[in-house]
């Protein structure tokens, strides 16, 4: 039974704030005809090994990828990093970094609005949040199930606004150290569900100084003109356009596994692209000597 496009290049699984583990996420992606998916669970590879066994047994080439959040004045910048490998033992030390850093946040901001005379437990921030990375609206949650705050919008306007006696300032790379961090490991970097950033125009060329490689074209919830834009910017910037369901197995989030056409050429493309930073430093550091 096929009902999917063959090529999904992102996809979530328990091991961040998708709903089923790796190897149930591949079963579900191969019975829809999936043969080419990344797994790219947010700030971690802890999912790939799994999901590239269970590829192995079903036919479905597995790609060890990550969603990297990033921290910055320019709206929801996510990049993606794909062929990474996740026997890297440096990678893993920055992203257990970003892990770290989005939880104790939240944990600050409990404690601080403990201290203010508004109770919340982080045990219940962390339940609400399903073992996925905390954050803001976790939080929110909370709030208003204790009575804190009227609404759950409201909490984002009062105890937990930026500025707010409770707020605690997000740590956690910018979007170029996020593109860096993916190029100086042998990946390579596309940006995910463009329509997110705040200032893509004015964004791309840093990006594009920084290493990126790739930009993404075809998602399910694009605005209508997005994906002529983003192929605009593939074409000026020389970026693979690349393409996936951002599945995370909850009906609110994302399309189907393998919901979201990708054309086949971009799977070659993106593997030209690995190492050819490395391989351009390289060629800098011996000063042209060919
Ligand atoms: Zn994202
Ligand atoms: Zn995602």
């Amino acid at each position: 039974m096929s009902v999917g496009y063959p090529i999904d290049l992102h996809t979530h699984s328990l091991r961040s704030d998708g709903a089923y583990e790796p190897t149930e996420l591949i079963e579900r992606a191969a019975a829809r005809g999936v043969t080419i998916q990344a797994l790219a669970d947010h700030d971690t590879l802890a999912g790939a090994a799994e999901a590239i066994a269970a590829g192995e047994r079903l036919g479905v080439r597995v790609i060890p990828s990550t969603e990297l959040n990033t921290e910055s004045q320019w709206g929801d910048v996510h990049v993606l990093g794909y062929f990474l490998d996740p026997a890297d033992a440096a990678l893993e030390d920055r992203l257990r970094w970003l892990r770290e850093n989005r939880g104790r946040r939240i944990e600050l901001m409990v404690e601080k609005l403990n201290a203010l005379g508004y109770p919340v437990s982080l045990e219940r921030v962390m339940a609400i949040a399903k073992g996925g990375s905390l954050g803001r609206p976790h939080l929110a949650q909370a709030l208003f199930e204790a009575g804190h705050v009227a609404s759950y919008d409201s909490a984002f306007d009062t105890l937990i606004a930026k500025g707010a006696e409770a707020y605690v300032q997000r740590i956690g790379l910018t979007p170029l150290e996020a593109v860096q961090l993916v190029v100086a490991h042998g990946g390579v970097p596309s940006l995910a569900h463009p329509f997110t950033v705040v200032g893509l125009e004015e964004l791309m060329p840093q990006l594009v100084a920084a290493g990126l490689a790739g930009i993404e074209t075809y998602y399910g919830s694009h605005p209508p003109t997005m994906t002529a834009t983003c192929l605009a910017l593939a074409r000026r910037y020389d970026l693979v356009p690349t393409g996936g369901s951002d599945f995370h197995g909850r009906g609110d989030h994302g399309a189907p596994l393998g919901g979201t056409f990708v054309p086949p050429e971009t799977i070659p493309a993106l593997e030209a692209r690995r190492g050819r930073r490395a391989a351009a430093t390289m060629t800098t550091a011996v000063g042209g000597d060919s």
